[in-house]
C-alpha cells in the first residue's frame, strides 16, 4: 500500500542517475579512444544517452495526483525496466573494459563496478525488487573476475568484493526497513493500527482517478459511534481507547479484502468499497454492508468487566467519475451521517442531492440568522386565545422572520437551528423583550390580557443566565402585577433534563408570578409522574389531536383523558389548532378552558391583534 511513496522515491532518483551517468560516461569515451576501443565506447555512450532520454520522458510523465491505479502500475513497470537496463549498461562497460589487456582499464572497470553498485544501493533501496537483483548482477561478476585471476592477492580481493556486496545489501536492507517504518508511521493510526486520514485522502484520490478511467462506481461509508463521548467521560479514556480498538477489529473482520478501512480521528471511521460497473448494485451493496456493520458494532463489548453497548451512525456517499475532488465525497458522507444523527442516530443514510440542498439551506439560515438578530428581522405575531364564551382572554406570541434573501422563514424551521447553534439564547431574549414590551403597551392602551404565552426553548430555559435575564427585562418593561399575566410555554422534552434543576428554575420564576404551560402535550413521552413533580399551571393539547377529533375515536379518547387528568391536577387547558366549529363544540362540551386556532384567527401582528381584540370583545360583550 505504500507503493505510491516508493514510486515517488524512484521518480526522484531518475535525474540523479542520468546526471551520474552522462558525465562520467564521457570519460569512458575518452579512455576508449586512447585504447583503441573507440567504437564500442561510443555505441555504449549512445545507448546511455538514449536511455537517459527515455528516463527523462518517464520522469515527466509521473503524475500521481491524476494517475489511476492501472496507469501507476504501468509506469512502475517501465521505471523498473529503465533501472535494470541502466545498471545493465554499467555492467556491460565493465565487461567490455575488463577484456582489454591494459591494466589501467582494469582499474577503471573495477572502480566502475564498485561505484555503480554503491549508487544502486543508494538510489534503489526503497524497492527490494530493484536493488537486490541489480546489486547481485553488478557485484557477482567482480567477485568471479578476481577469483578467476587465480592468485593469492586476487582471492583476497574476491573475498573483499564479496564482503562489500554483503555490506551493500545490509545497508540497503536496513535503509529499506527504516523507510518502510517511517512510511508506516506516517500512514497509520497509532491507536488502532488502521490507516490514518492522510493516507486515506491520498488513497481516495487514486481510487477516483481509477474510477474516472473506468467509469465505474464505488462507495464511501463514514461511521461515527453514537455517544462515544459519554463512555470516554464516564469510564475514562483507557476504556474509550480499548473500545475503539475493539471496534476497529470488528470492522476489519467484517470487511472484504478489497475494502480500505481507516480511522479519520476520534470515533470516526471511513471505508471505501470495491468497484462496481453500475450505480444500482454499488448502492445496494453499500447499504447492505452498512446494515451488517451496524448490527455487528451493536453487539455488546466486554471491557474490563464493563458490558458496553454502542450504536453507530453511518453516512454513505457514492463515488463516481463525475468529480475528482476526494474531499467532496467525504463531505457528502459526512452530511448523510449528520442526517442520521439528527434523526435519532443508529442508522444509515445515503447522501442525495436533495439532502445537500436541505443542508445548504440550513447553513444559509444559520448564517443569516446571526444578522437577523442584529438587524431586528425577527418580529412577533400574536394568536388570540379565547374562552368558552368566545371572549379573547390572552394570546400566544409566535416568532416570525422575514429575510430579504430567504423570504419569510417558518419558526418551525429556524427555531430548531437556533437551538442547535446556541443562538436561541440571544434570540429568546430578544423575543422575551418584544413580548414584554407588547404586553406593557397594550396594558397602557387599556387592553388587558389575562395571559400572554411566550414559547421558551429548553436550551434557553436551561441557560445559566435565564432567570437574571427574565428579571432584568421584566423590571425594564413590566410591573410586578403584569408579570402575573405572563405564561411560559415549555415542551415535554424538558423532562429529559435534570429534573431537580428544572423544578428549581420554575419555582424561582413562579415566585415572580410567571406561570407555566406544557406545550404540545401528548406528543412526547409525557410521563405523569414527571408532570406531577413540575409546577405546571396549564396544558396545551397538541394540534395533532385536535385536528383529528372529527374522525378519530382514539384521539377523542386521548383528549377526554387529558381533560379529565388536567381537572384532577387542577390545571387549565388550552386546545390549540382549533379549525372547525365541530372541534370547538366538542372541546367546549368537555370543559376545555381556552381555545386557539384558525377558526378564530391566525397569528397577527401586534396592531392587528389589538384591533381584532377590540372588535371581537366588544361584540362578545354586546352579544
Ligand atoms: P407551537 O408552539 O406549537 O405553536 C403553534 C403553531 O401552530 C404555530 O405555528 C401556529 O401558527 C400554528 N397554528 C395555530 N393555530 C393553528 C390552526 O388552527 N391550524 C394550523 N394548521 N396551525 C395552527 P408557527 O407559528 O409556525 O410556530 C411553529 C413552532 O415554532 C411553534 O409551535 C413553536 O414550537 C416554535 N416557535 C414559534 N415561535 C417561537 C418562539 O418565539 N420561541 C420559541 N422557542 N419557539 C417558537
Ligand atoms: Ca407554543
Ligand atoms: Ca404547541
Amino acid at each position: 500500500m505504500n507503493n505510491q511513496n516508493t514510486y515517488a522515491f524512484l521518480h526522484k532518483q531518475i535525474p540523479v542517475l542520468i546526471v551520474l551517468s552522462i558525465f562520467p560516461g564521457l570519460g569512458y569515451v575518452l579512455l576508449g579512444a586512447l585504447h583503441d576501443i573507440y567504437l564500442p565506447a561510443l555505441v555504449w555512450y549512445g545507448m546511455v544517452l538514449l536511455l537517459s532520454l527515455w528516463g527523462f520522458w518517464l520522469y515527466l510523465h509521473f503524475k500521481p495526483e491524476s494517475m489511476g491505479r492501472h496507469q501507476l502500475k504501468v509506469w512502475y513497470r517501465k521505471i523498473g525496466i529503465f533501472y535494470y537496463i541502466f545498471f545493465g549498461l554499467w555492467l556491460a562497460i565493465f565487461l567490455i573494459y575488463i577484456r582489454v589487456d591494459t591494466y589501467q582499464l582494469h582499474y577503471i572497470a573495477v572502480f566502475t563496478e564498485i561505484g555503480a553498485s554503491v549508487v544502486a544501493a543508494i538510489l534503489l533501496y526503497p524497492d527490494r525488487r530493484l536493488y537486490r537483483p541489480t546489486l547481485l548482477a553488478l557485484m557477482l561478476p567482480l567477485i568471479i573476475y578476481f577469483f578467476l585471476i587465480g592468485q593469492l592477492y586476487s582471492y583476497i580481493l574476491s573475498a573483499f568484493a564479496a564482503t562489500l556486496t554483503w555490506v551493500l545489501f545490509y545497508t540497503a536492507g536496513s535503509s529499506h526497513q527504516l523507510l518502510m517504518q517511517t512510511y508506516h508511521q506516517a500512514s497509520h493510526d497509532q491507536l488502532t493500527g488502521l490507516y490514518n486520514r492522510h493516507f486515506f485522502i491520498e488513497y481516495l484520490q487514486r481510487l477516483m482517478n481509477t474510477l474516472r478511467d473506468s467509469g465505474h462506481y464505488s462507495y464511501l461509508l463514514l461511521i461515527d459511534l453514537d455517544h462515544f463521548k459519554t463512555i470516554n467521560d464516564s469510564l475514562g479514556h483507557d476504556i474509550g481507547d480499548t473500545l475503539l480498538k475493539e471496534v476497529s477489529l470488528r470492522l476489519q473482520q467484517h470487511l472484504p479484502a478489497d475494502h480500505v478501512l481507516s480511522r479519520l480521528g476520534g470515533d470516526e471511521f471511513i471505508i471505501t468499497g470495491a468497484e462496481y460497473t453500475d450505480r444500482q448494485s454499488c448502492e445496494a451493496r453499500a447499504m447492505a454492508l452498512s446494515e451488517e456493520l451496524l448490527a455487528s458494532l451493536k453487539q455488546s463489548y466486554i471491557i474490563e468487566r464493563h458490558h458496553l453497548y454502542i450504536s453507530s451512525s453511518i453516512g454513505v456517499s457514492l463515488i463516481s467519475a463525475d468529480s475528482d475532488n476526494a474531499n467532496r465525497f467525504i463531505k457528502e458522507a459526512d452530511i448523510a451521517m449528520y442526517e442520521v444523527k439528527a434523526t435519532g442516530r443508529d442508522g444509515v443514510f445515503l447522501f442525495s442531492d436533495e439532502m445537500s440542498a436541505r443542508v445548504e439551506k440550513k447553513l444559509e439560515i444559520e448564517r443569516l440568522l446571526h444578522f437577523a438578530l442584529e438587524n431586528n428581522e425577527i418580529s412577533l405575531h400574536f394568536q388570540p386565545q379565547l374562552n368558552a364564551a368566545g371572549v379573547i382572554i390572552g394570546a400566544e406570541s409566535l416568532a416570525r422572520w422575514n429575510n430579504e434573501k430567504l423570504g419569510s422563514v417558518s419558526p418551525a424551521e429556524f427555531i430548531p437551528i437556533a437551538e442547535q447553534t446556541g443562538l436561541i439564547v440571544e434570540l429568546g431574549n430578544q423575543i422575551l423583550e418584544r413580548a414584554f414590551a407588547a404586553l406593557r403597551r397594550w396594558h397602557d392602551q387599556d387592553l388587558h390580557l389575562e395571559q400572554l404565552s411566550i414559547n421558551i426553548s429548553i436550551r434557553q430555559f436551561m441557560h445559566h443566565g435565564f432567570i437574571d435575564e427574565v428579571k432584568r427585562l421584566s423590571e425594564q418593561h413590566l410591573t410586578a402585577e403584569l408579570l402575573h399575566h405572563v405564561v411560559f410555554e415549555v415542551t415535554e422534552t424538558l423532562v429529559a433534563e435534570d429534573i431537580n434543576r428544572i423544578i428549581a428554575i420554575m419555582q424561582e420564576l413562579h415566585t415572580l408570578g410567571i406561570r407555566f404551560s406544557m406545550d404540545d402535550f401528548g406528543t412526547g413521552y409525557s410521563s405523569l409522574s414527571y408532570l406531577k413533580q413540575l409546577p405546571i399551571d396549564e396544558i396545551k393539547i397538541d394540534r395533532a389531536f385536535v385536528s383529528k377529533l372529527d374522525q378519530d375515536e382514539e384521539d377523542q379518547a386521548m383528549i377526554t383523558t387529558i381533560l379529565k387528568m388536567a381537572q384532577v391536577f387542577g390545571l387549565s387547558i388550552v386546545a390549540e389548532g382549533v379549525e372547525t366549529e365541530g372541534q370547538w363544540r366538542y372541546l367546549r362540551e368537555r370543559n376545555c378552558n381556552y381555545f386557539q386556532g384558525y377558526l378564530f384567527s391566525q397569528p397577527l401582528p401586534a396592531e392587528e391583534f389589538s384591533a381584532f381584540y377590540r372588535k371581537r370583545n366588544s361584540l362578545a360583550s354586546n352579544g
